[in-house]
């Protein structure tokens, strides 16, 4: 009975070309030649063996730790911990910064605590899996608005500022399905006309690779100080795991006490929160990955132009539009069987009828790989209506 039923809906998945399978990822990227262009190693700190190679010495030397054996407020705060949220703290000029098991974790932990019935959250439409989930688990009332949509942000908090005690905004700041960006000063300039509004910003793909020290977006537009809720994730271009929310003293104190995610997971272990703070160290001095990864995108999107694809990417994320999934993923397949790793993007990921490739740059990809993708893009693409 149960079997039956979920069969029936695999099989739906299936027709409609959004079913998903896992696969054998490093037989496939071991074949000579193959350029991975769904990673989200945006630095190439992820696949830089010097690097790597120089933290297991000192790992090694060091005899670091594989486990934390415990959650953070028991017995698992290791110093680890304390020197990786000093380091993110002043980094940012904050008063303080926690860590979290992932930007998974983070999301779907803080909002629900940060928030109750006297909230209102006005989450960009395109928001996160994990943002959603976090709305779903607070109290407060939510409102979903047209992705980038400031007007339409504007009415909604004109309407309502006066009926809840606060807003906050939740956005990320590259967006990871379209690669566009959240308009941040438009963002705080809002923020300033009312005395009730927060900002919450999920900086996963913008952390690394934008910012003078690679501190993502809000160092970019130099607003870091006008962001209540800063979350940065260490598994992209940061090239560990983990996450991290940029906060003050007392929001510091409350979160502990409140994300239910926070106090009821295991400790990450030491050797990988030591290799966050071994790339924290550096990730200032790489601008030259930075300079690298701007230059390739800035081809890719030339592209975009030229093939009458819709203009939306303005980062290393880029999107080609493609419609139906089953023609995705067809296109996908001709391009993998051509040494590009590339994956349809299909829903629920992205809304029915707006399946696409997602291409992800990485900073070490060689100029003449980008020109042969762009080649092959121009030959099985079709013009998107
Ligand atoms: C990847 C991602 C997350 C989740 O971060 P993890 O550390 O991988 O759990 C959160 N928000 C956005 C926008 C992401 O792209």
């Amino acid at each position: 009975m149960f079997l039956d039923k979920i069969n029936q809906e695999l099989d739906i998945l299936k027709e409609k070309g959004n079913f998903r399978e896992l696969r054998d990822i490093d037989s496939i990227l071991s074949k000579p030649g193959m350029v991975n262009l769904s990673s989200n190693d945006y630095l190439s700190l992820g696949s830089d063996e010097l690097l790597r190679r120089e933290f297991l010495e000192y790992a090694l030397e060091n005899n670091l730790r594989l486990t934390s054996s415990s959650s953070r407020l028991l017995t698992g705060n290791t110093n680890e911990y304390i020197e990786l949220e000093n380091k993110l703290a002043s980094l940012y000029g904050s008063e303080k910064a926690i860590v979290f098991g992932s930007g998974f974790h983070a999301n779907e932990g803080i909002l629900p605590a940060v928030s109750n019935e006297k909230t209102l959250i006005l989450a960009d439409k395109l928001s996160h899996a994990s943002l959603i989930d976090g709305l779903r688990l607070s109290s407060a009332k939510n409102i979903r608005y047209r992705h980038n949509d400031y007007d339409q942000l504007n009415r909604l908090i004109a309407e309502n500022s006066s009926l809840y005690e606060k807003i906050i905004i939740v956005t990320e700041s590259i967006f990871s399905m379209d690669g566009d960006e959240v308009d941040l000063e438009r963002l705080v300039e809002i923020k300033k006309s009312y005395n009730n509004i927060l900002i919450y910003l999920d900086e996963a793909h913008g952390v690394g690779v934008r910012g003078k020290n690679g501190l993502g977006c809000a160092e970019e537009k130099g607003v870091i100080k006008d962001i209540d809720f800063l979350i940065g994730t260490f598994g992209k271009a940061l090239a560990s795991v983990g996450a991290y929310i940029i906060c003050n003293n007392c929001v510091y104190e409350y979160l502990i006490n409140k994300v239910r995610p926070f106090i009821f997971t295991t400790a990450l272990p030491p050797i990988n929160l030591a290799w966050s703070l071994f790339i924290m160290d550096r990730i200032a001095s790489m601008d030259q990955r930075r300079e690298r990864l701007k230059k390739i995108s800035q081809k890719m999107h030339s592209y975009i132009e030229s093939a009458s694809q819709p203009v939306i990417s303005s980062s290393h994320i880029i999107p080609v539009m493609i419609g139906e999934s089953s023609k995705a993923c067809s296109i996908a397949e001709q391009l993998q069987k051509l040494g590009f790793w590339v994956m349809a993007v299909r829903p629920p990921t992205v809304s029915e009828g707006k399946a696409r490739l997602r291409i992800s740059l990485c900073a070490d990809m060689e100029e003449k790989q980008i020109d042969s993708l762009i080649r092959a893009l121009k030959q099985l693409v079709p013009p998107y209506e």
